[in-house]
């Protein structure tokens, strides 16, 4: 059976984006930074967006996320298998978010709380969506731990956040992610700010467990290398609009628009 086919035998993309649309209002009246996207995301895909800072990458996320800042303004369809997230109550939203789908940010804007213990940061996560006993809690956040590949788990669920290292630290955040398992991951440059080592190994994790778990990721990067090595499809987006799609192999191969193009040319 095709990934993209459900039980049903209906194909229904993880994530389907029709319109969508998301303005700002400002002093100097409103800013459109999402000029209406059309894209599916299938079941299982790694689907990554490219363009320059500034082009709508984030934003776009954020308003499938119900995250958008106070002046913002999302319009137009994004739908989670069929379920329209644009317009929920944050209550309504709460069933899918960090449940159904999960985001991952930039370290050190990932939202990991000073100060409390990565362990208890998991368990309020797991809670939020899921009726188990404090044991089968336990349970579980170590096998989160263990699953992202922290070492000593039994010792490192007690830790606080400064106590880890930046890779572990956003290690800690993809286990708390992927606690009650999403079937999308959204990683918003998960690595920018990792050195080149580090950065390999998470995304060579977030691969791992693609696989291992079967979560379609969105994999929103400025570094075209990336696409090329973990991408199956990818989205060129330029000031709010996609200018190109396609598979990610293609696109490299043989890019159609002049702005994929010098994207390209750019690359070192
Ligand atoms: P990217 O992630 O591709 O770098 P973003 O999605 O973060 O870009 O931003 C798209 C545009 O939206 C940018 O011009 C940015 O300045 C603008 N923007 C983001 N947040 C706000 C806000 N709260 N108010 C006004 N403009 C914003
Ligand atoms: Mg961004």
């Amino acid at each position: 059976m095709d990934r993209q086919t459900n039980e049903t035998g209906a194909a229904a993309p993880v994530l389907a984006l029709r319109g969508l649309k998301v303005s700002f209002a400002t002093e100097d009246g409103t800013l459109e930074a999402v000029k209406g996207l059309d894209l599916d995301i299938a079941r299982g895909e790694t689907f990554a967006v490219v363009g320059e800072s500034g082009s709508g990458k984030s934003q776009t996320m954020m308003a499938v996320m119900g995250l958008l800042a106070g002046n913002g303004r999302a319009s137009g369809s994004a739908a989670y298998r069929g379920a329209e997230l644009i317009g929920l109550s944050p209550a309504a939203l709460n069933r899918f978010r960090g449940a159904k789908i999960a985001m991952i940010f930039q370290e050190p804007m990932t939202s990991l709380d000073p100060l409390y213990t990565i362990g208890r940061q998991i368990d309020e996560v797991i809670a939020a969506h899921r009726r188990l006993g404090r044991k089968a809690r336990r349970a579980r956040i170590l096998e989160l731990l263990t699953l992202v590949g922290i070492p000593d788990p039994a010792r490192r669920i007690d830790a606080y956040p400064h106590e880890l290292s930046g890779g572990q630290r956003q290690r800690a955040m993809i286990a708390m992610a992927l606690a009650n398992e999403p079937d999308l991951l959204i990683a918003d440059e998960p690595t920018t700010a990792l050195d080149v080592t580090v950065q390999a190994q998470i995304l060579a994790l977030i691969a791992d467990l693609r696989q291992r778990l079967g979560m379609a990721v969105i994999l929103i990067t400025h570094d075209l290398s990336l696409v090329s090595r973990y991408a199956d499809r990818v989205a060129v987006m330029r000031r709010g609009e996609v200018v190109e799609t396609g598979e990610a192999a293609r696109v490299f191969a043989a890019p159609r628009h002049d702005y994929t193009r010098m994207l390209l040319a750019a690359e070192p």
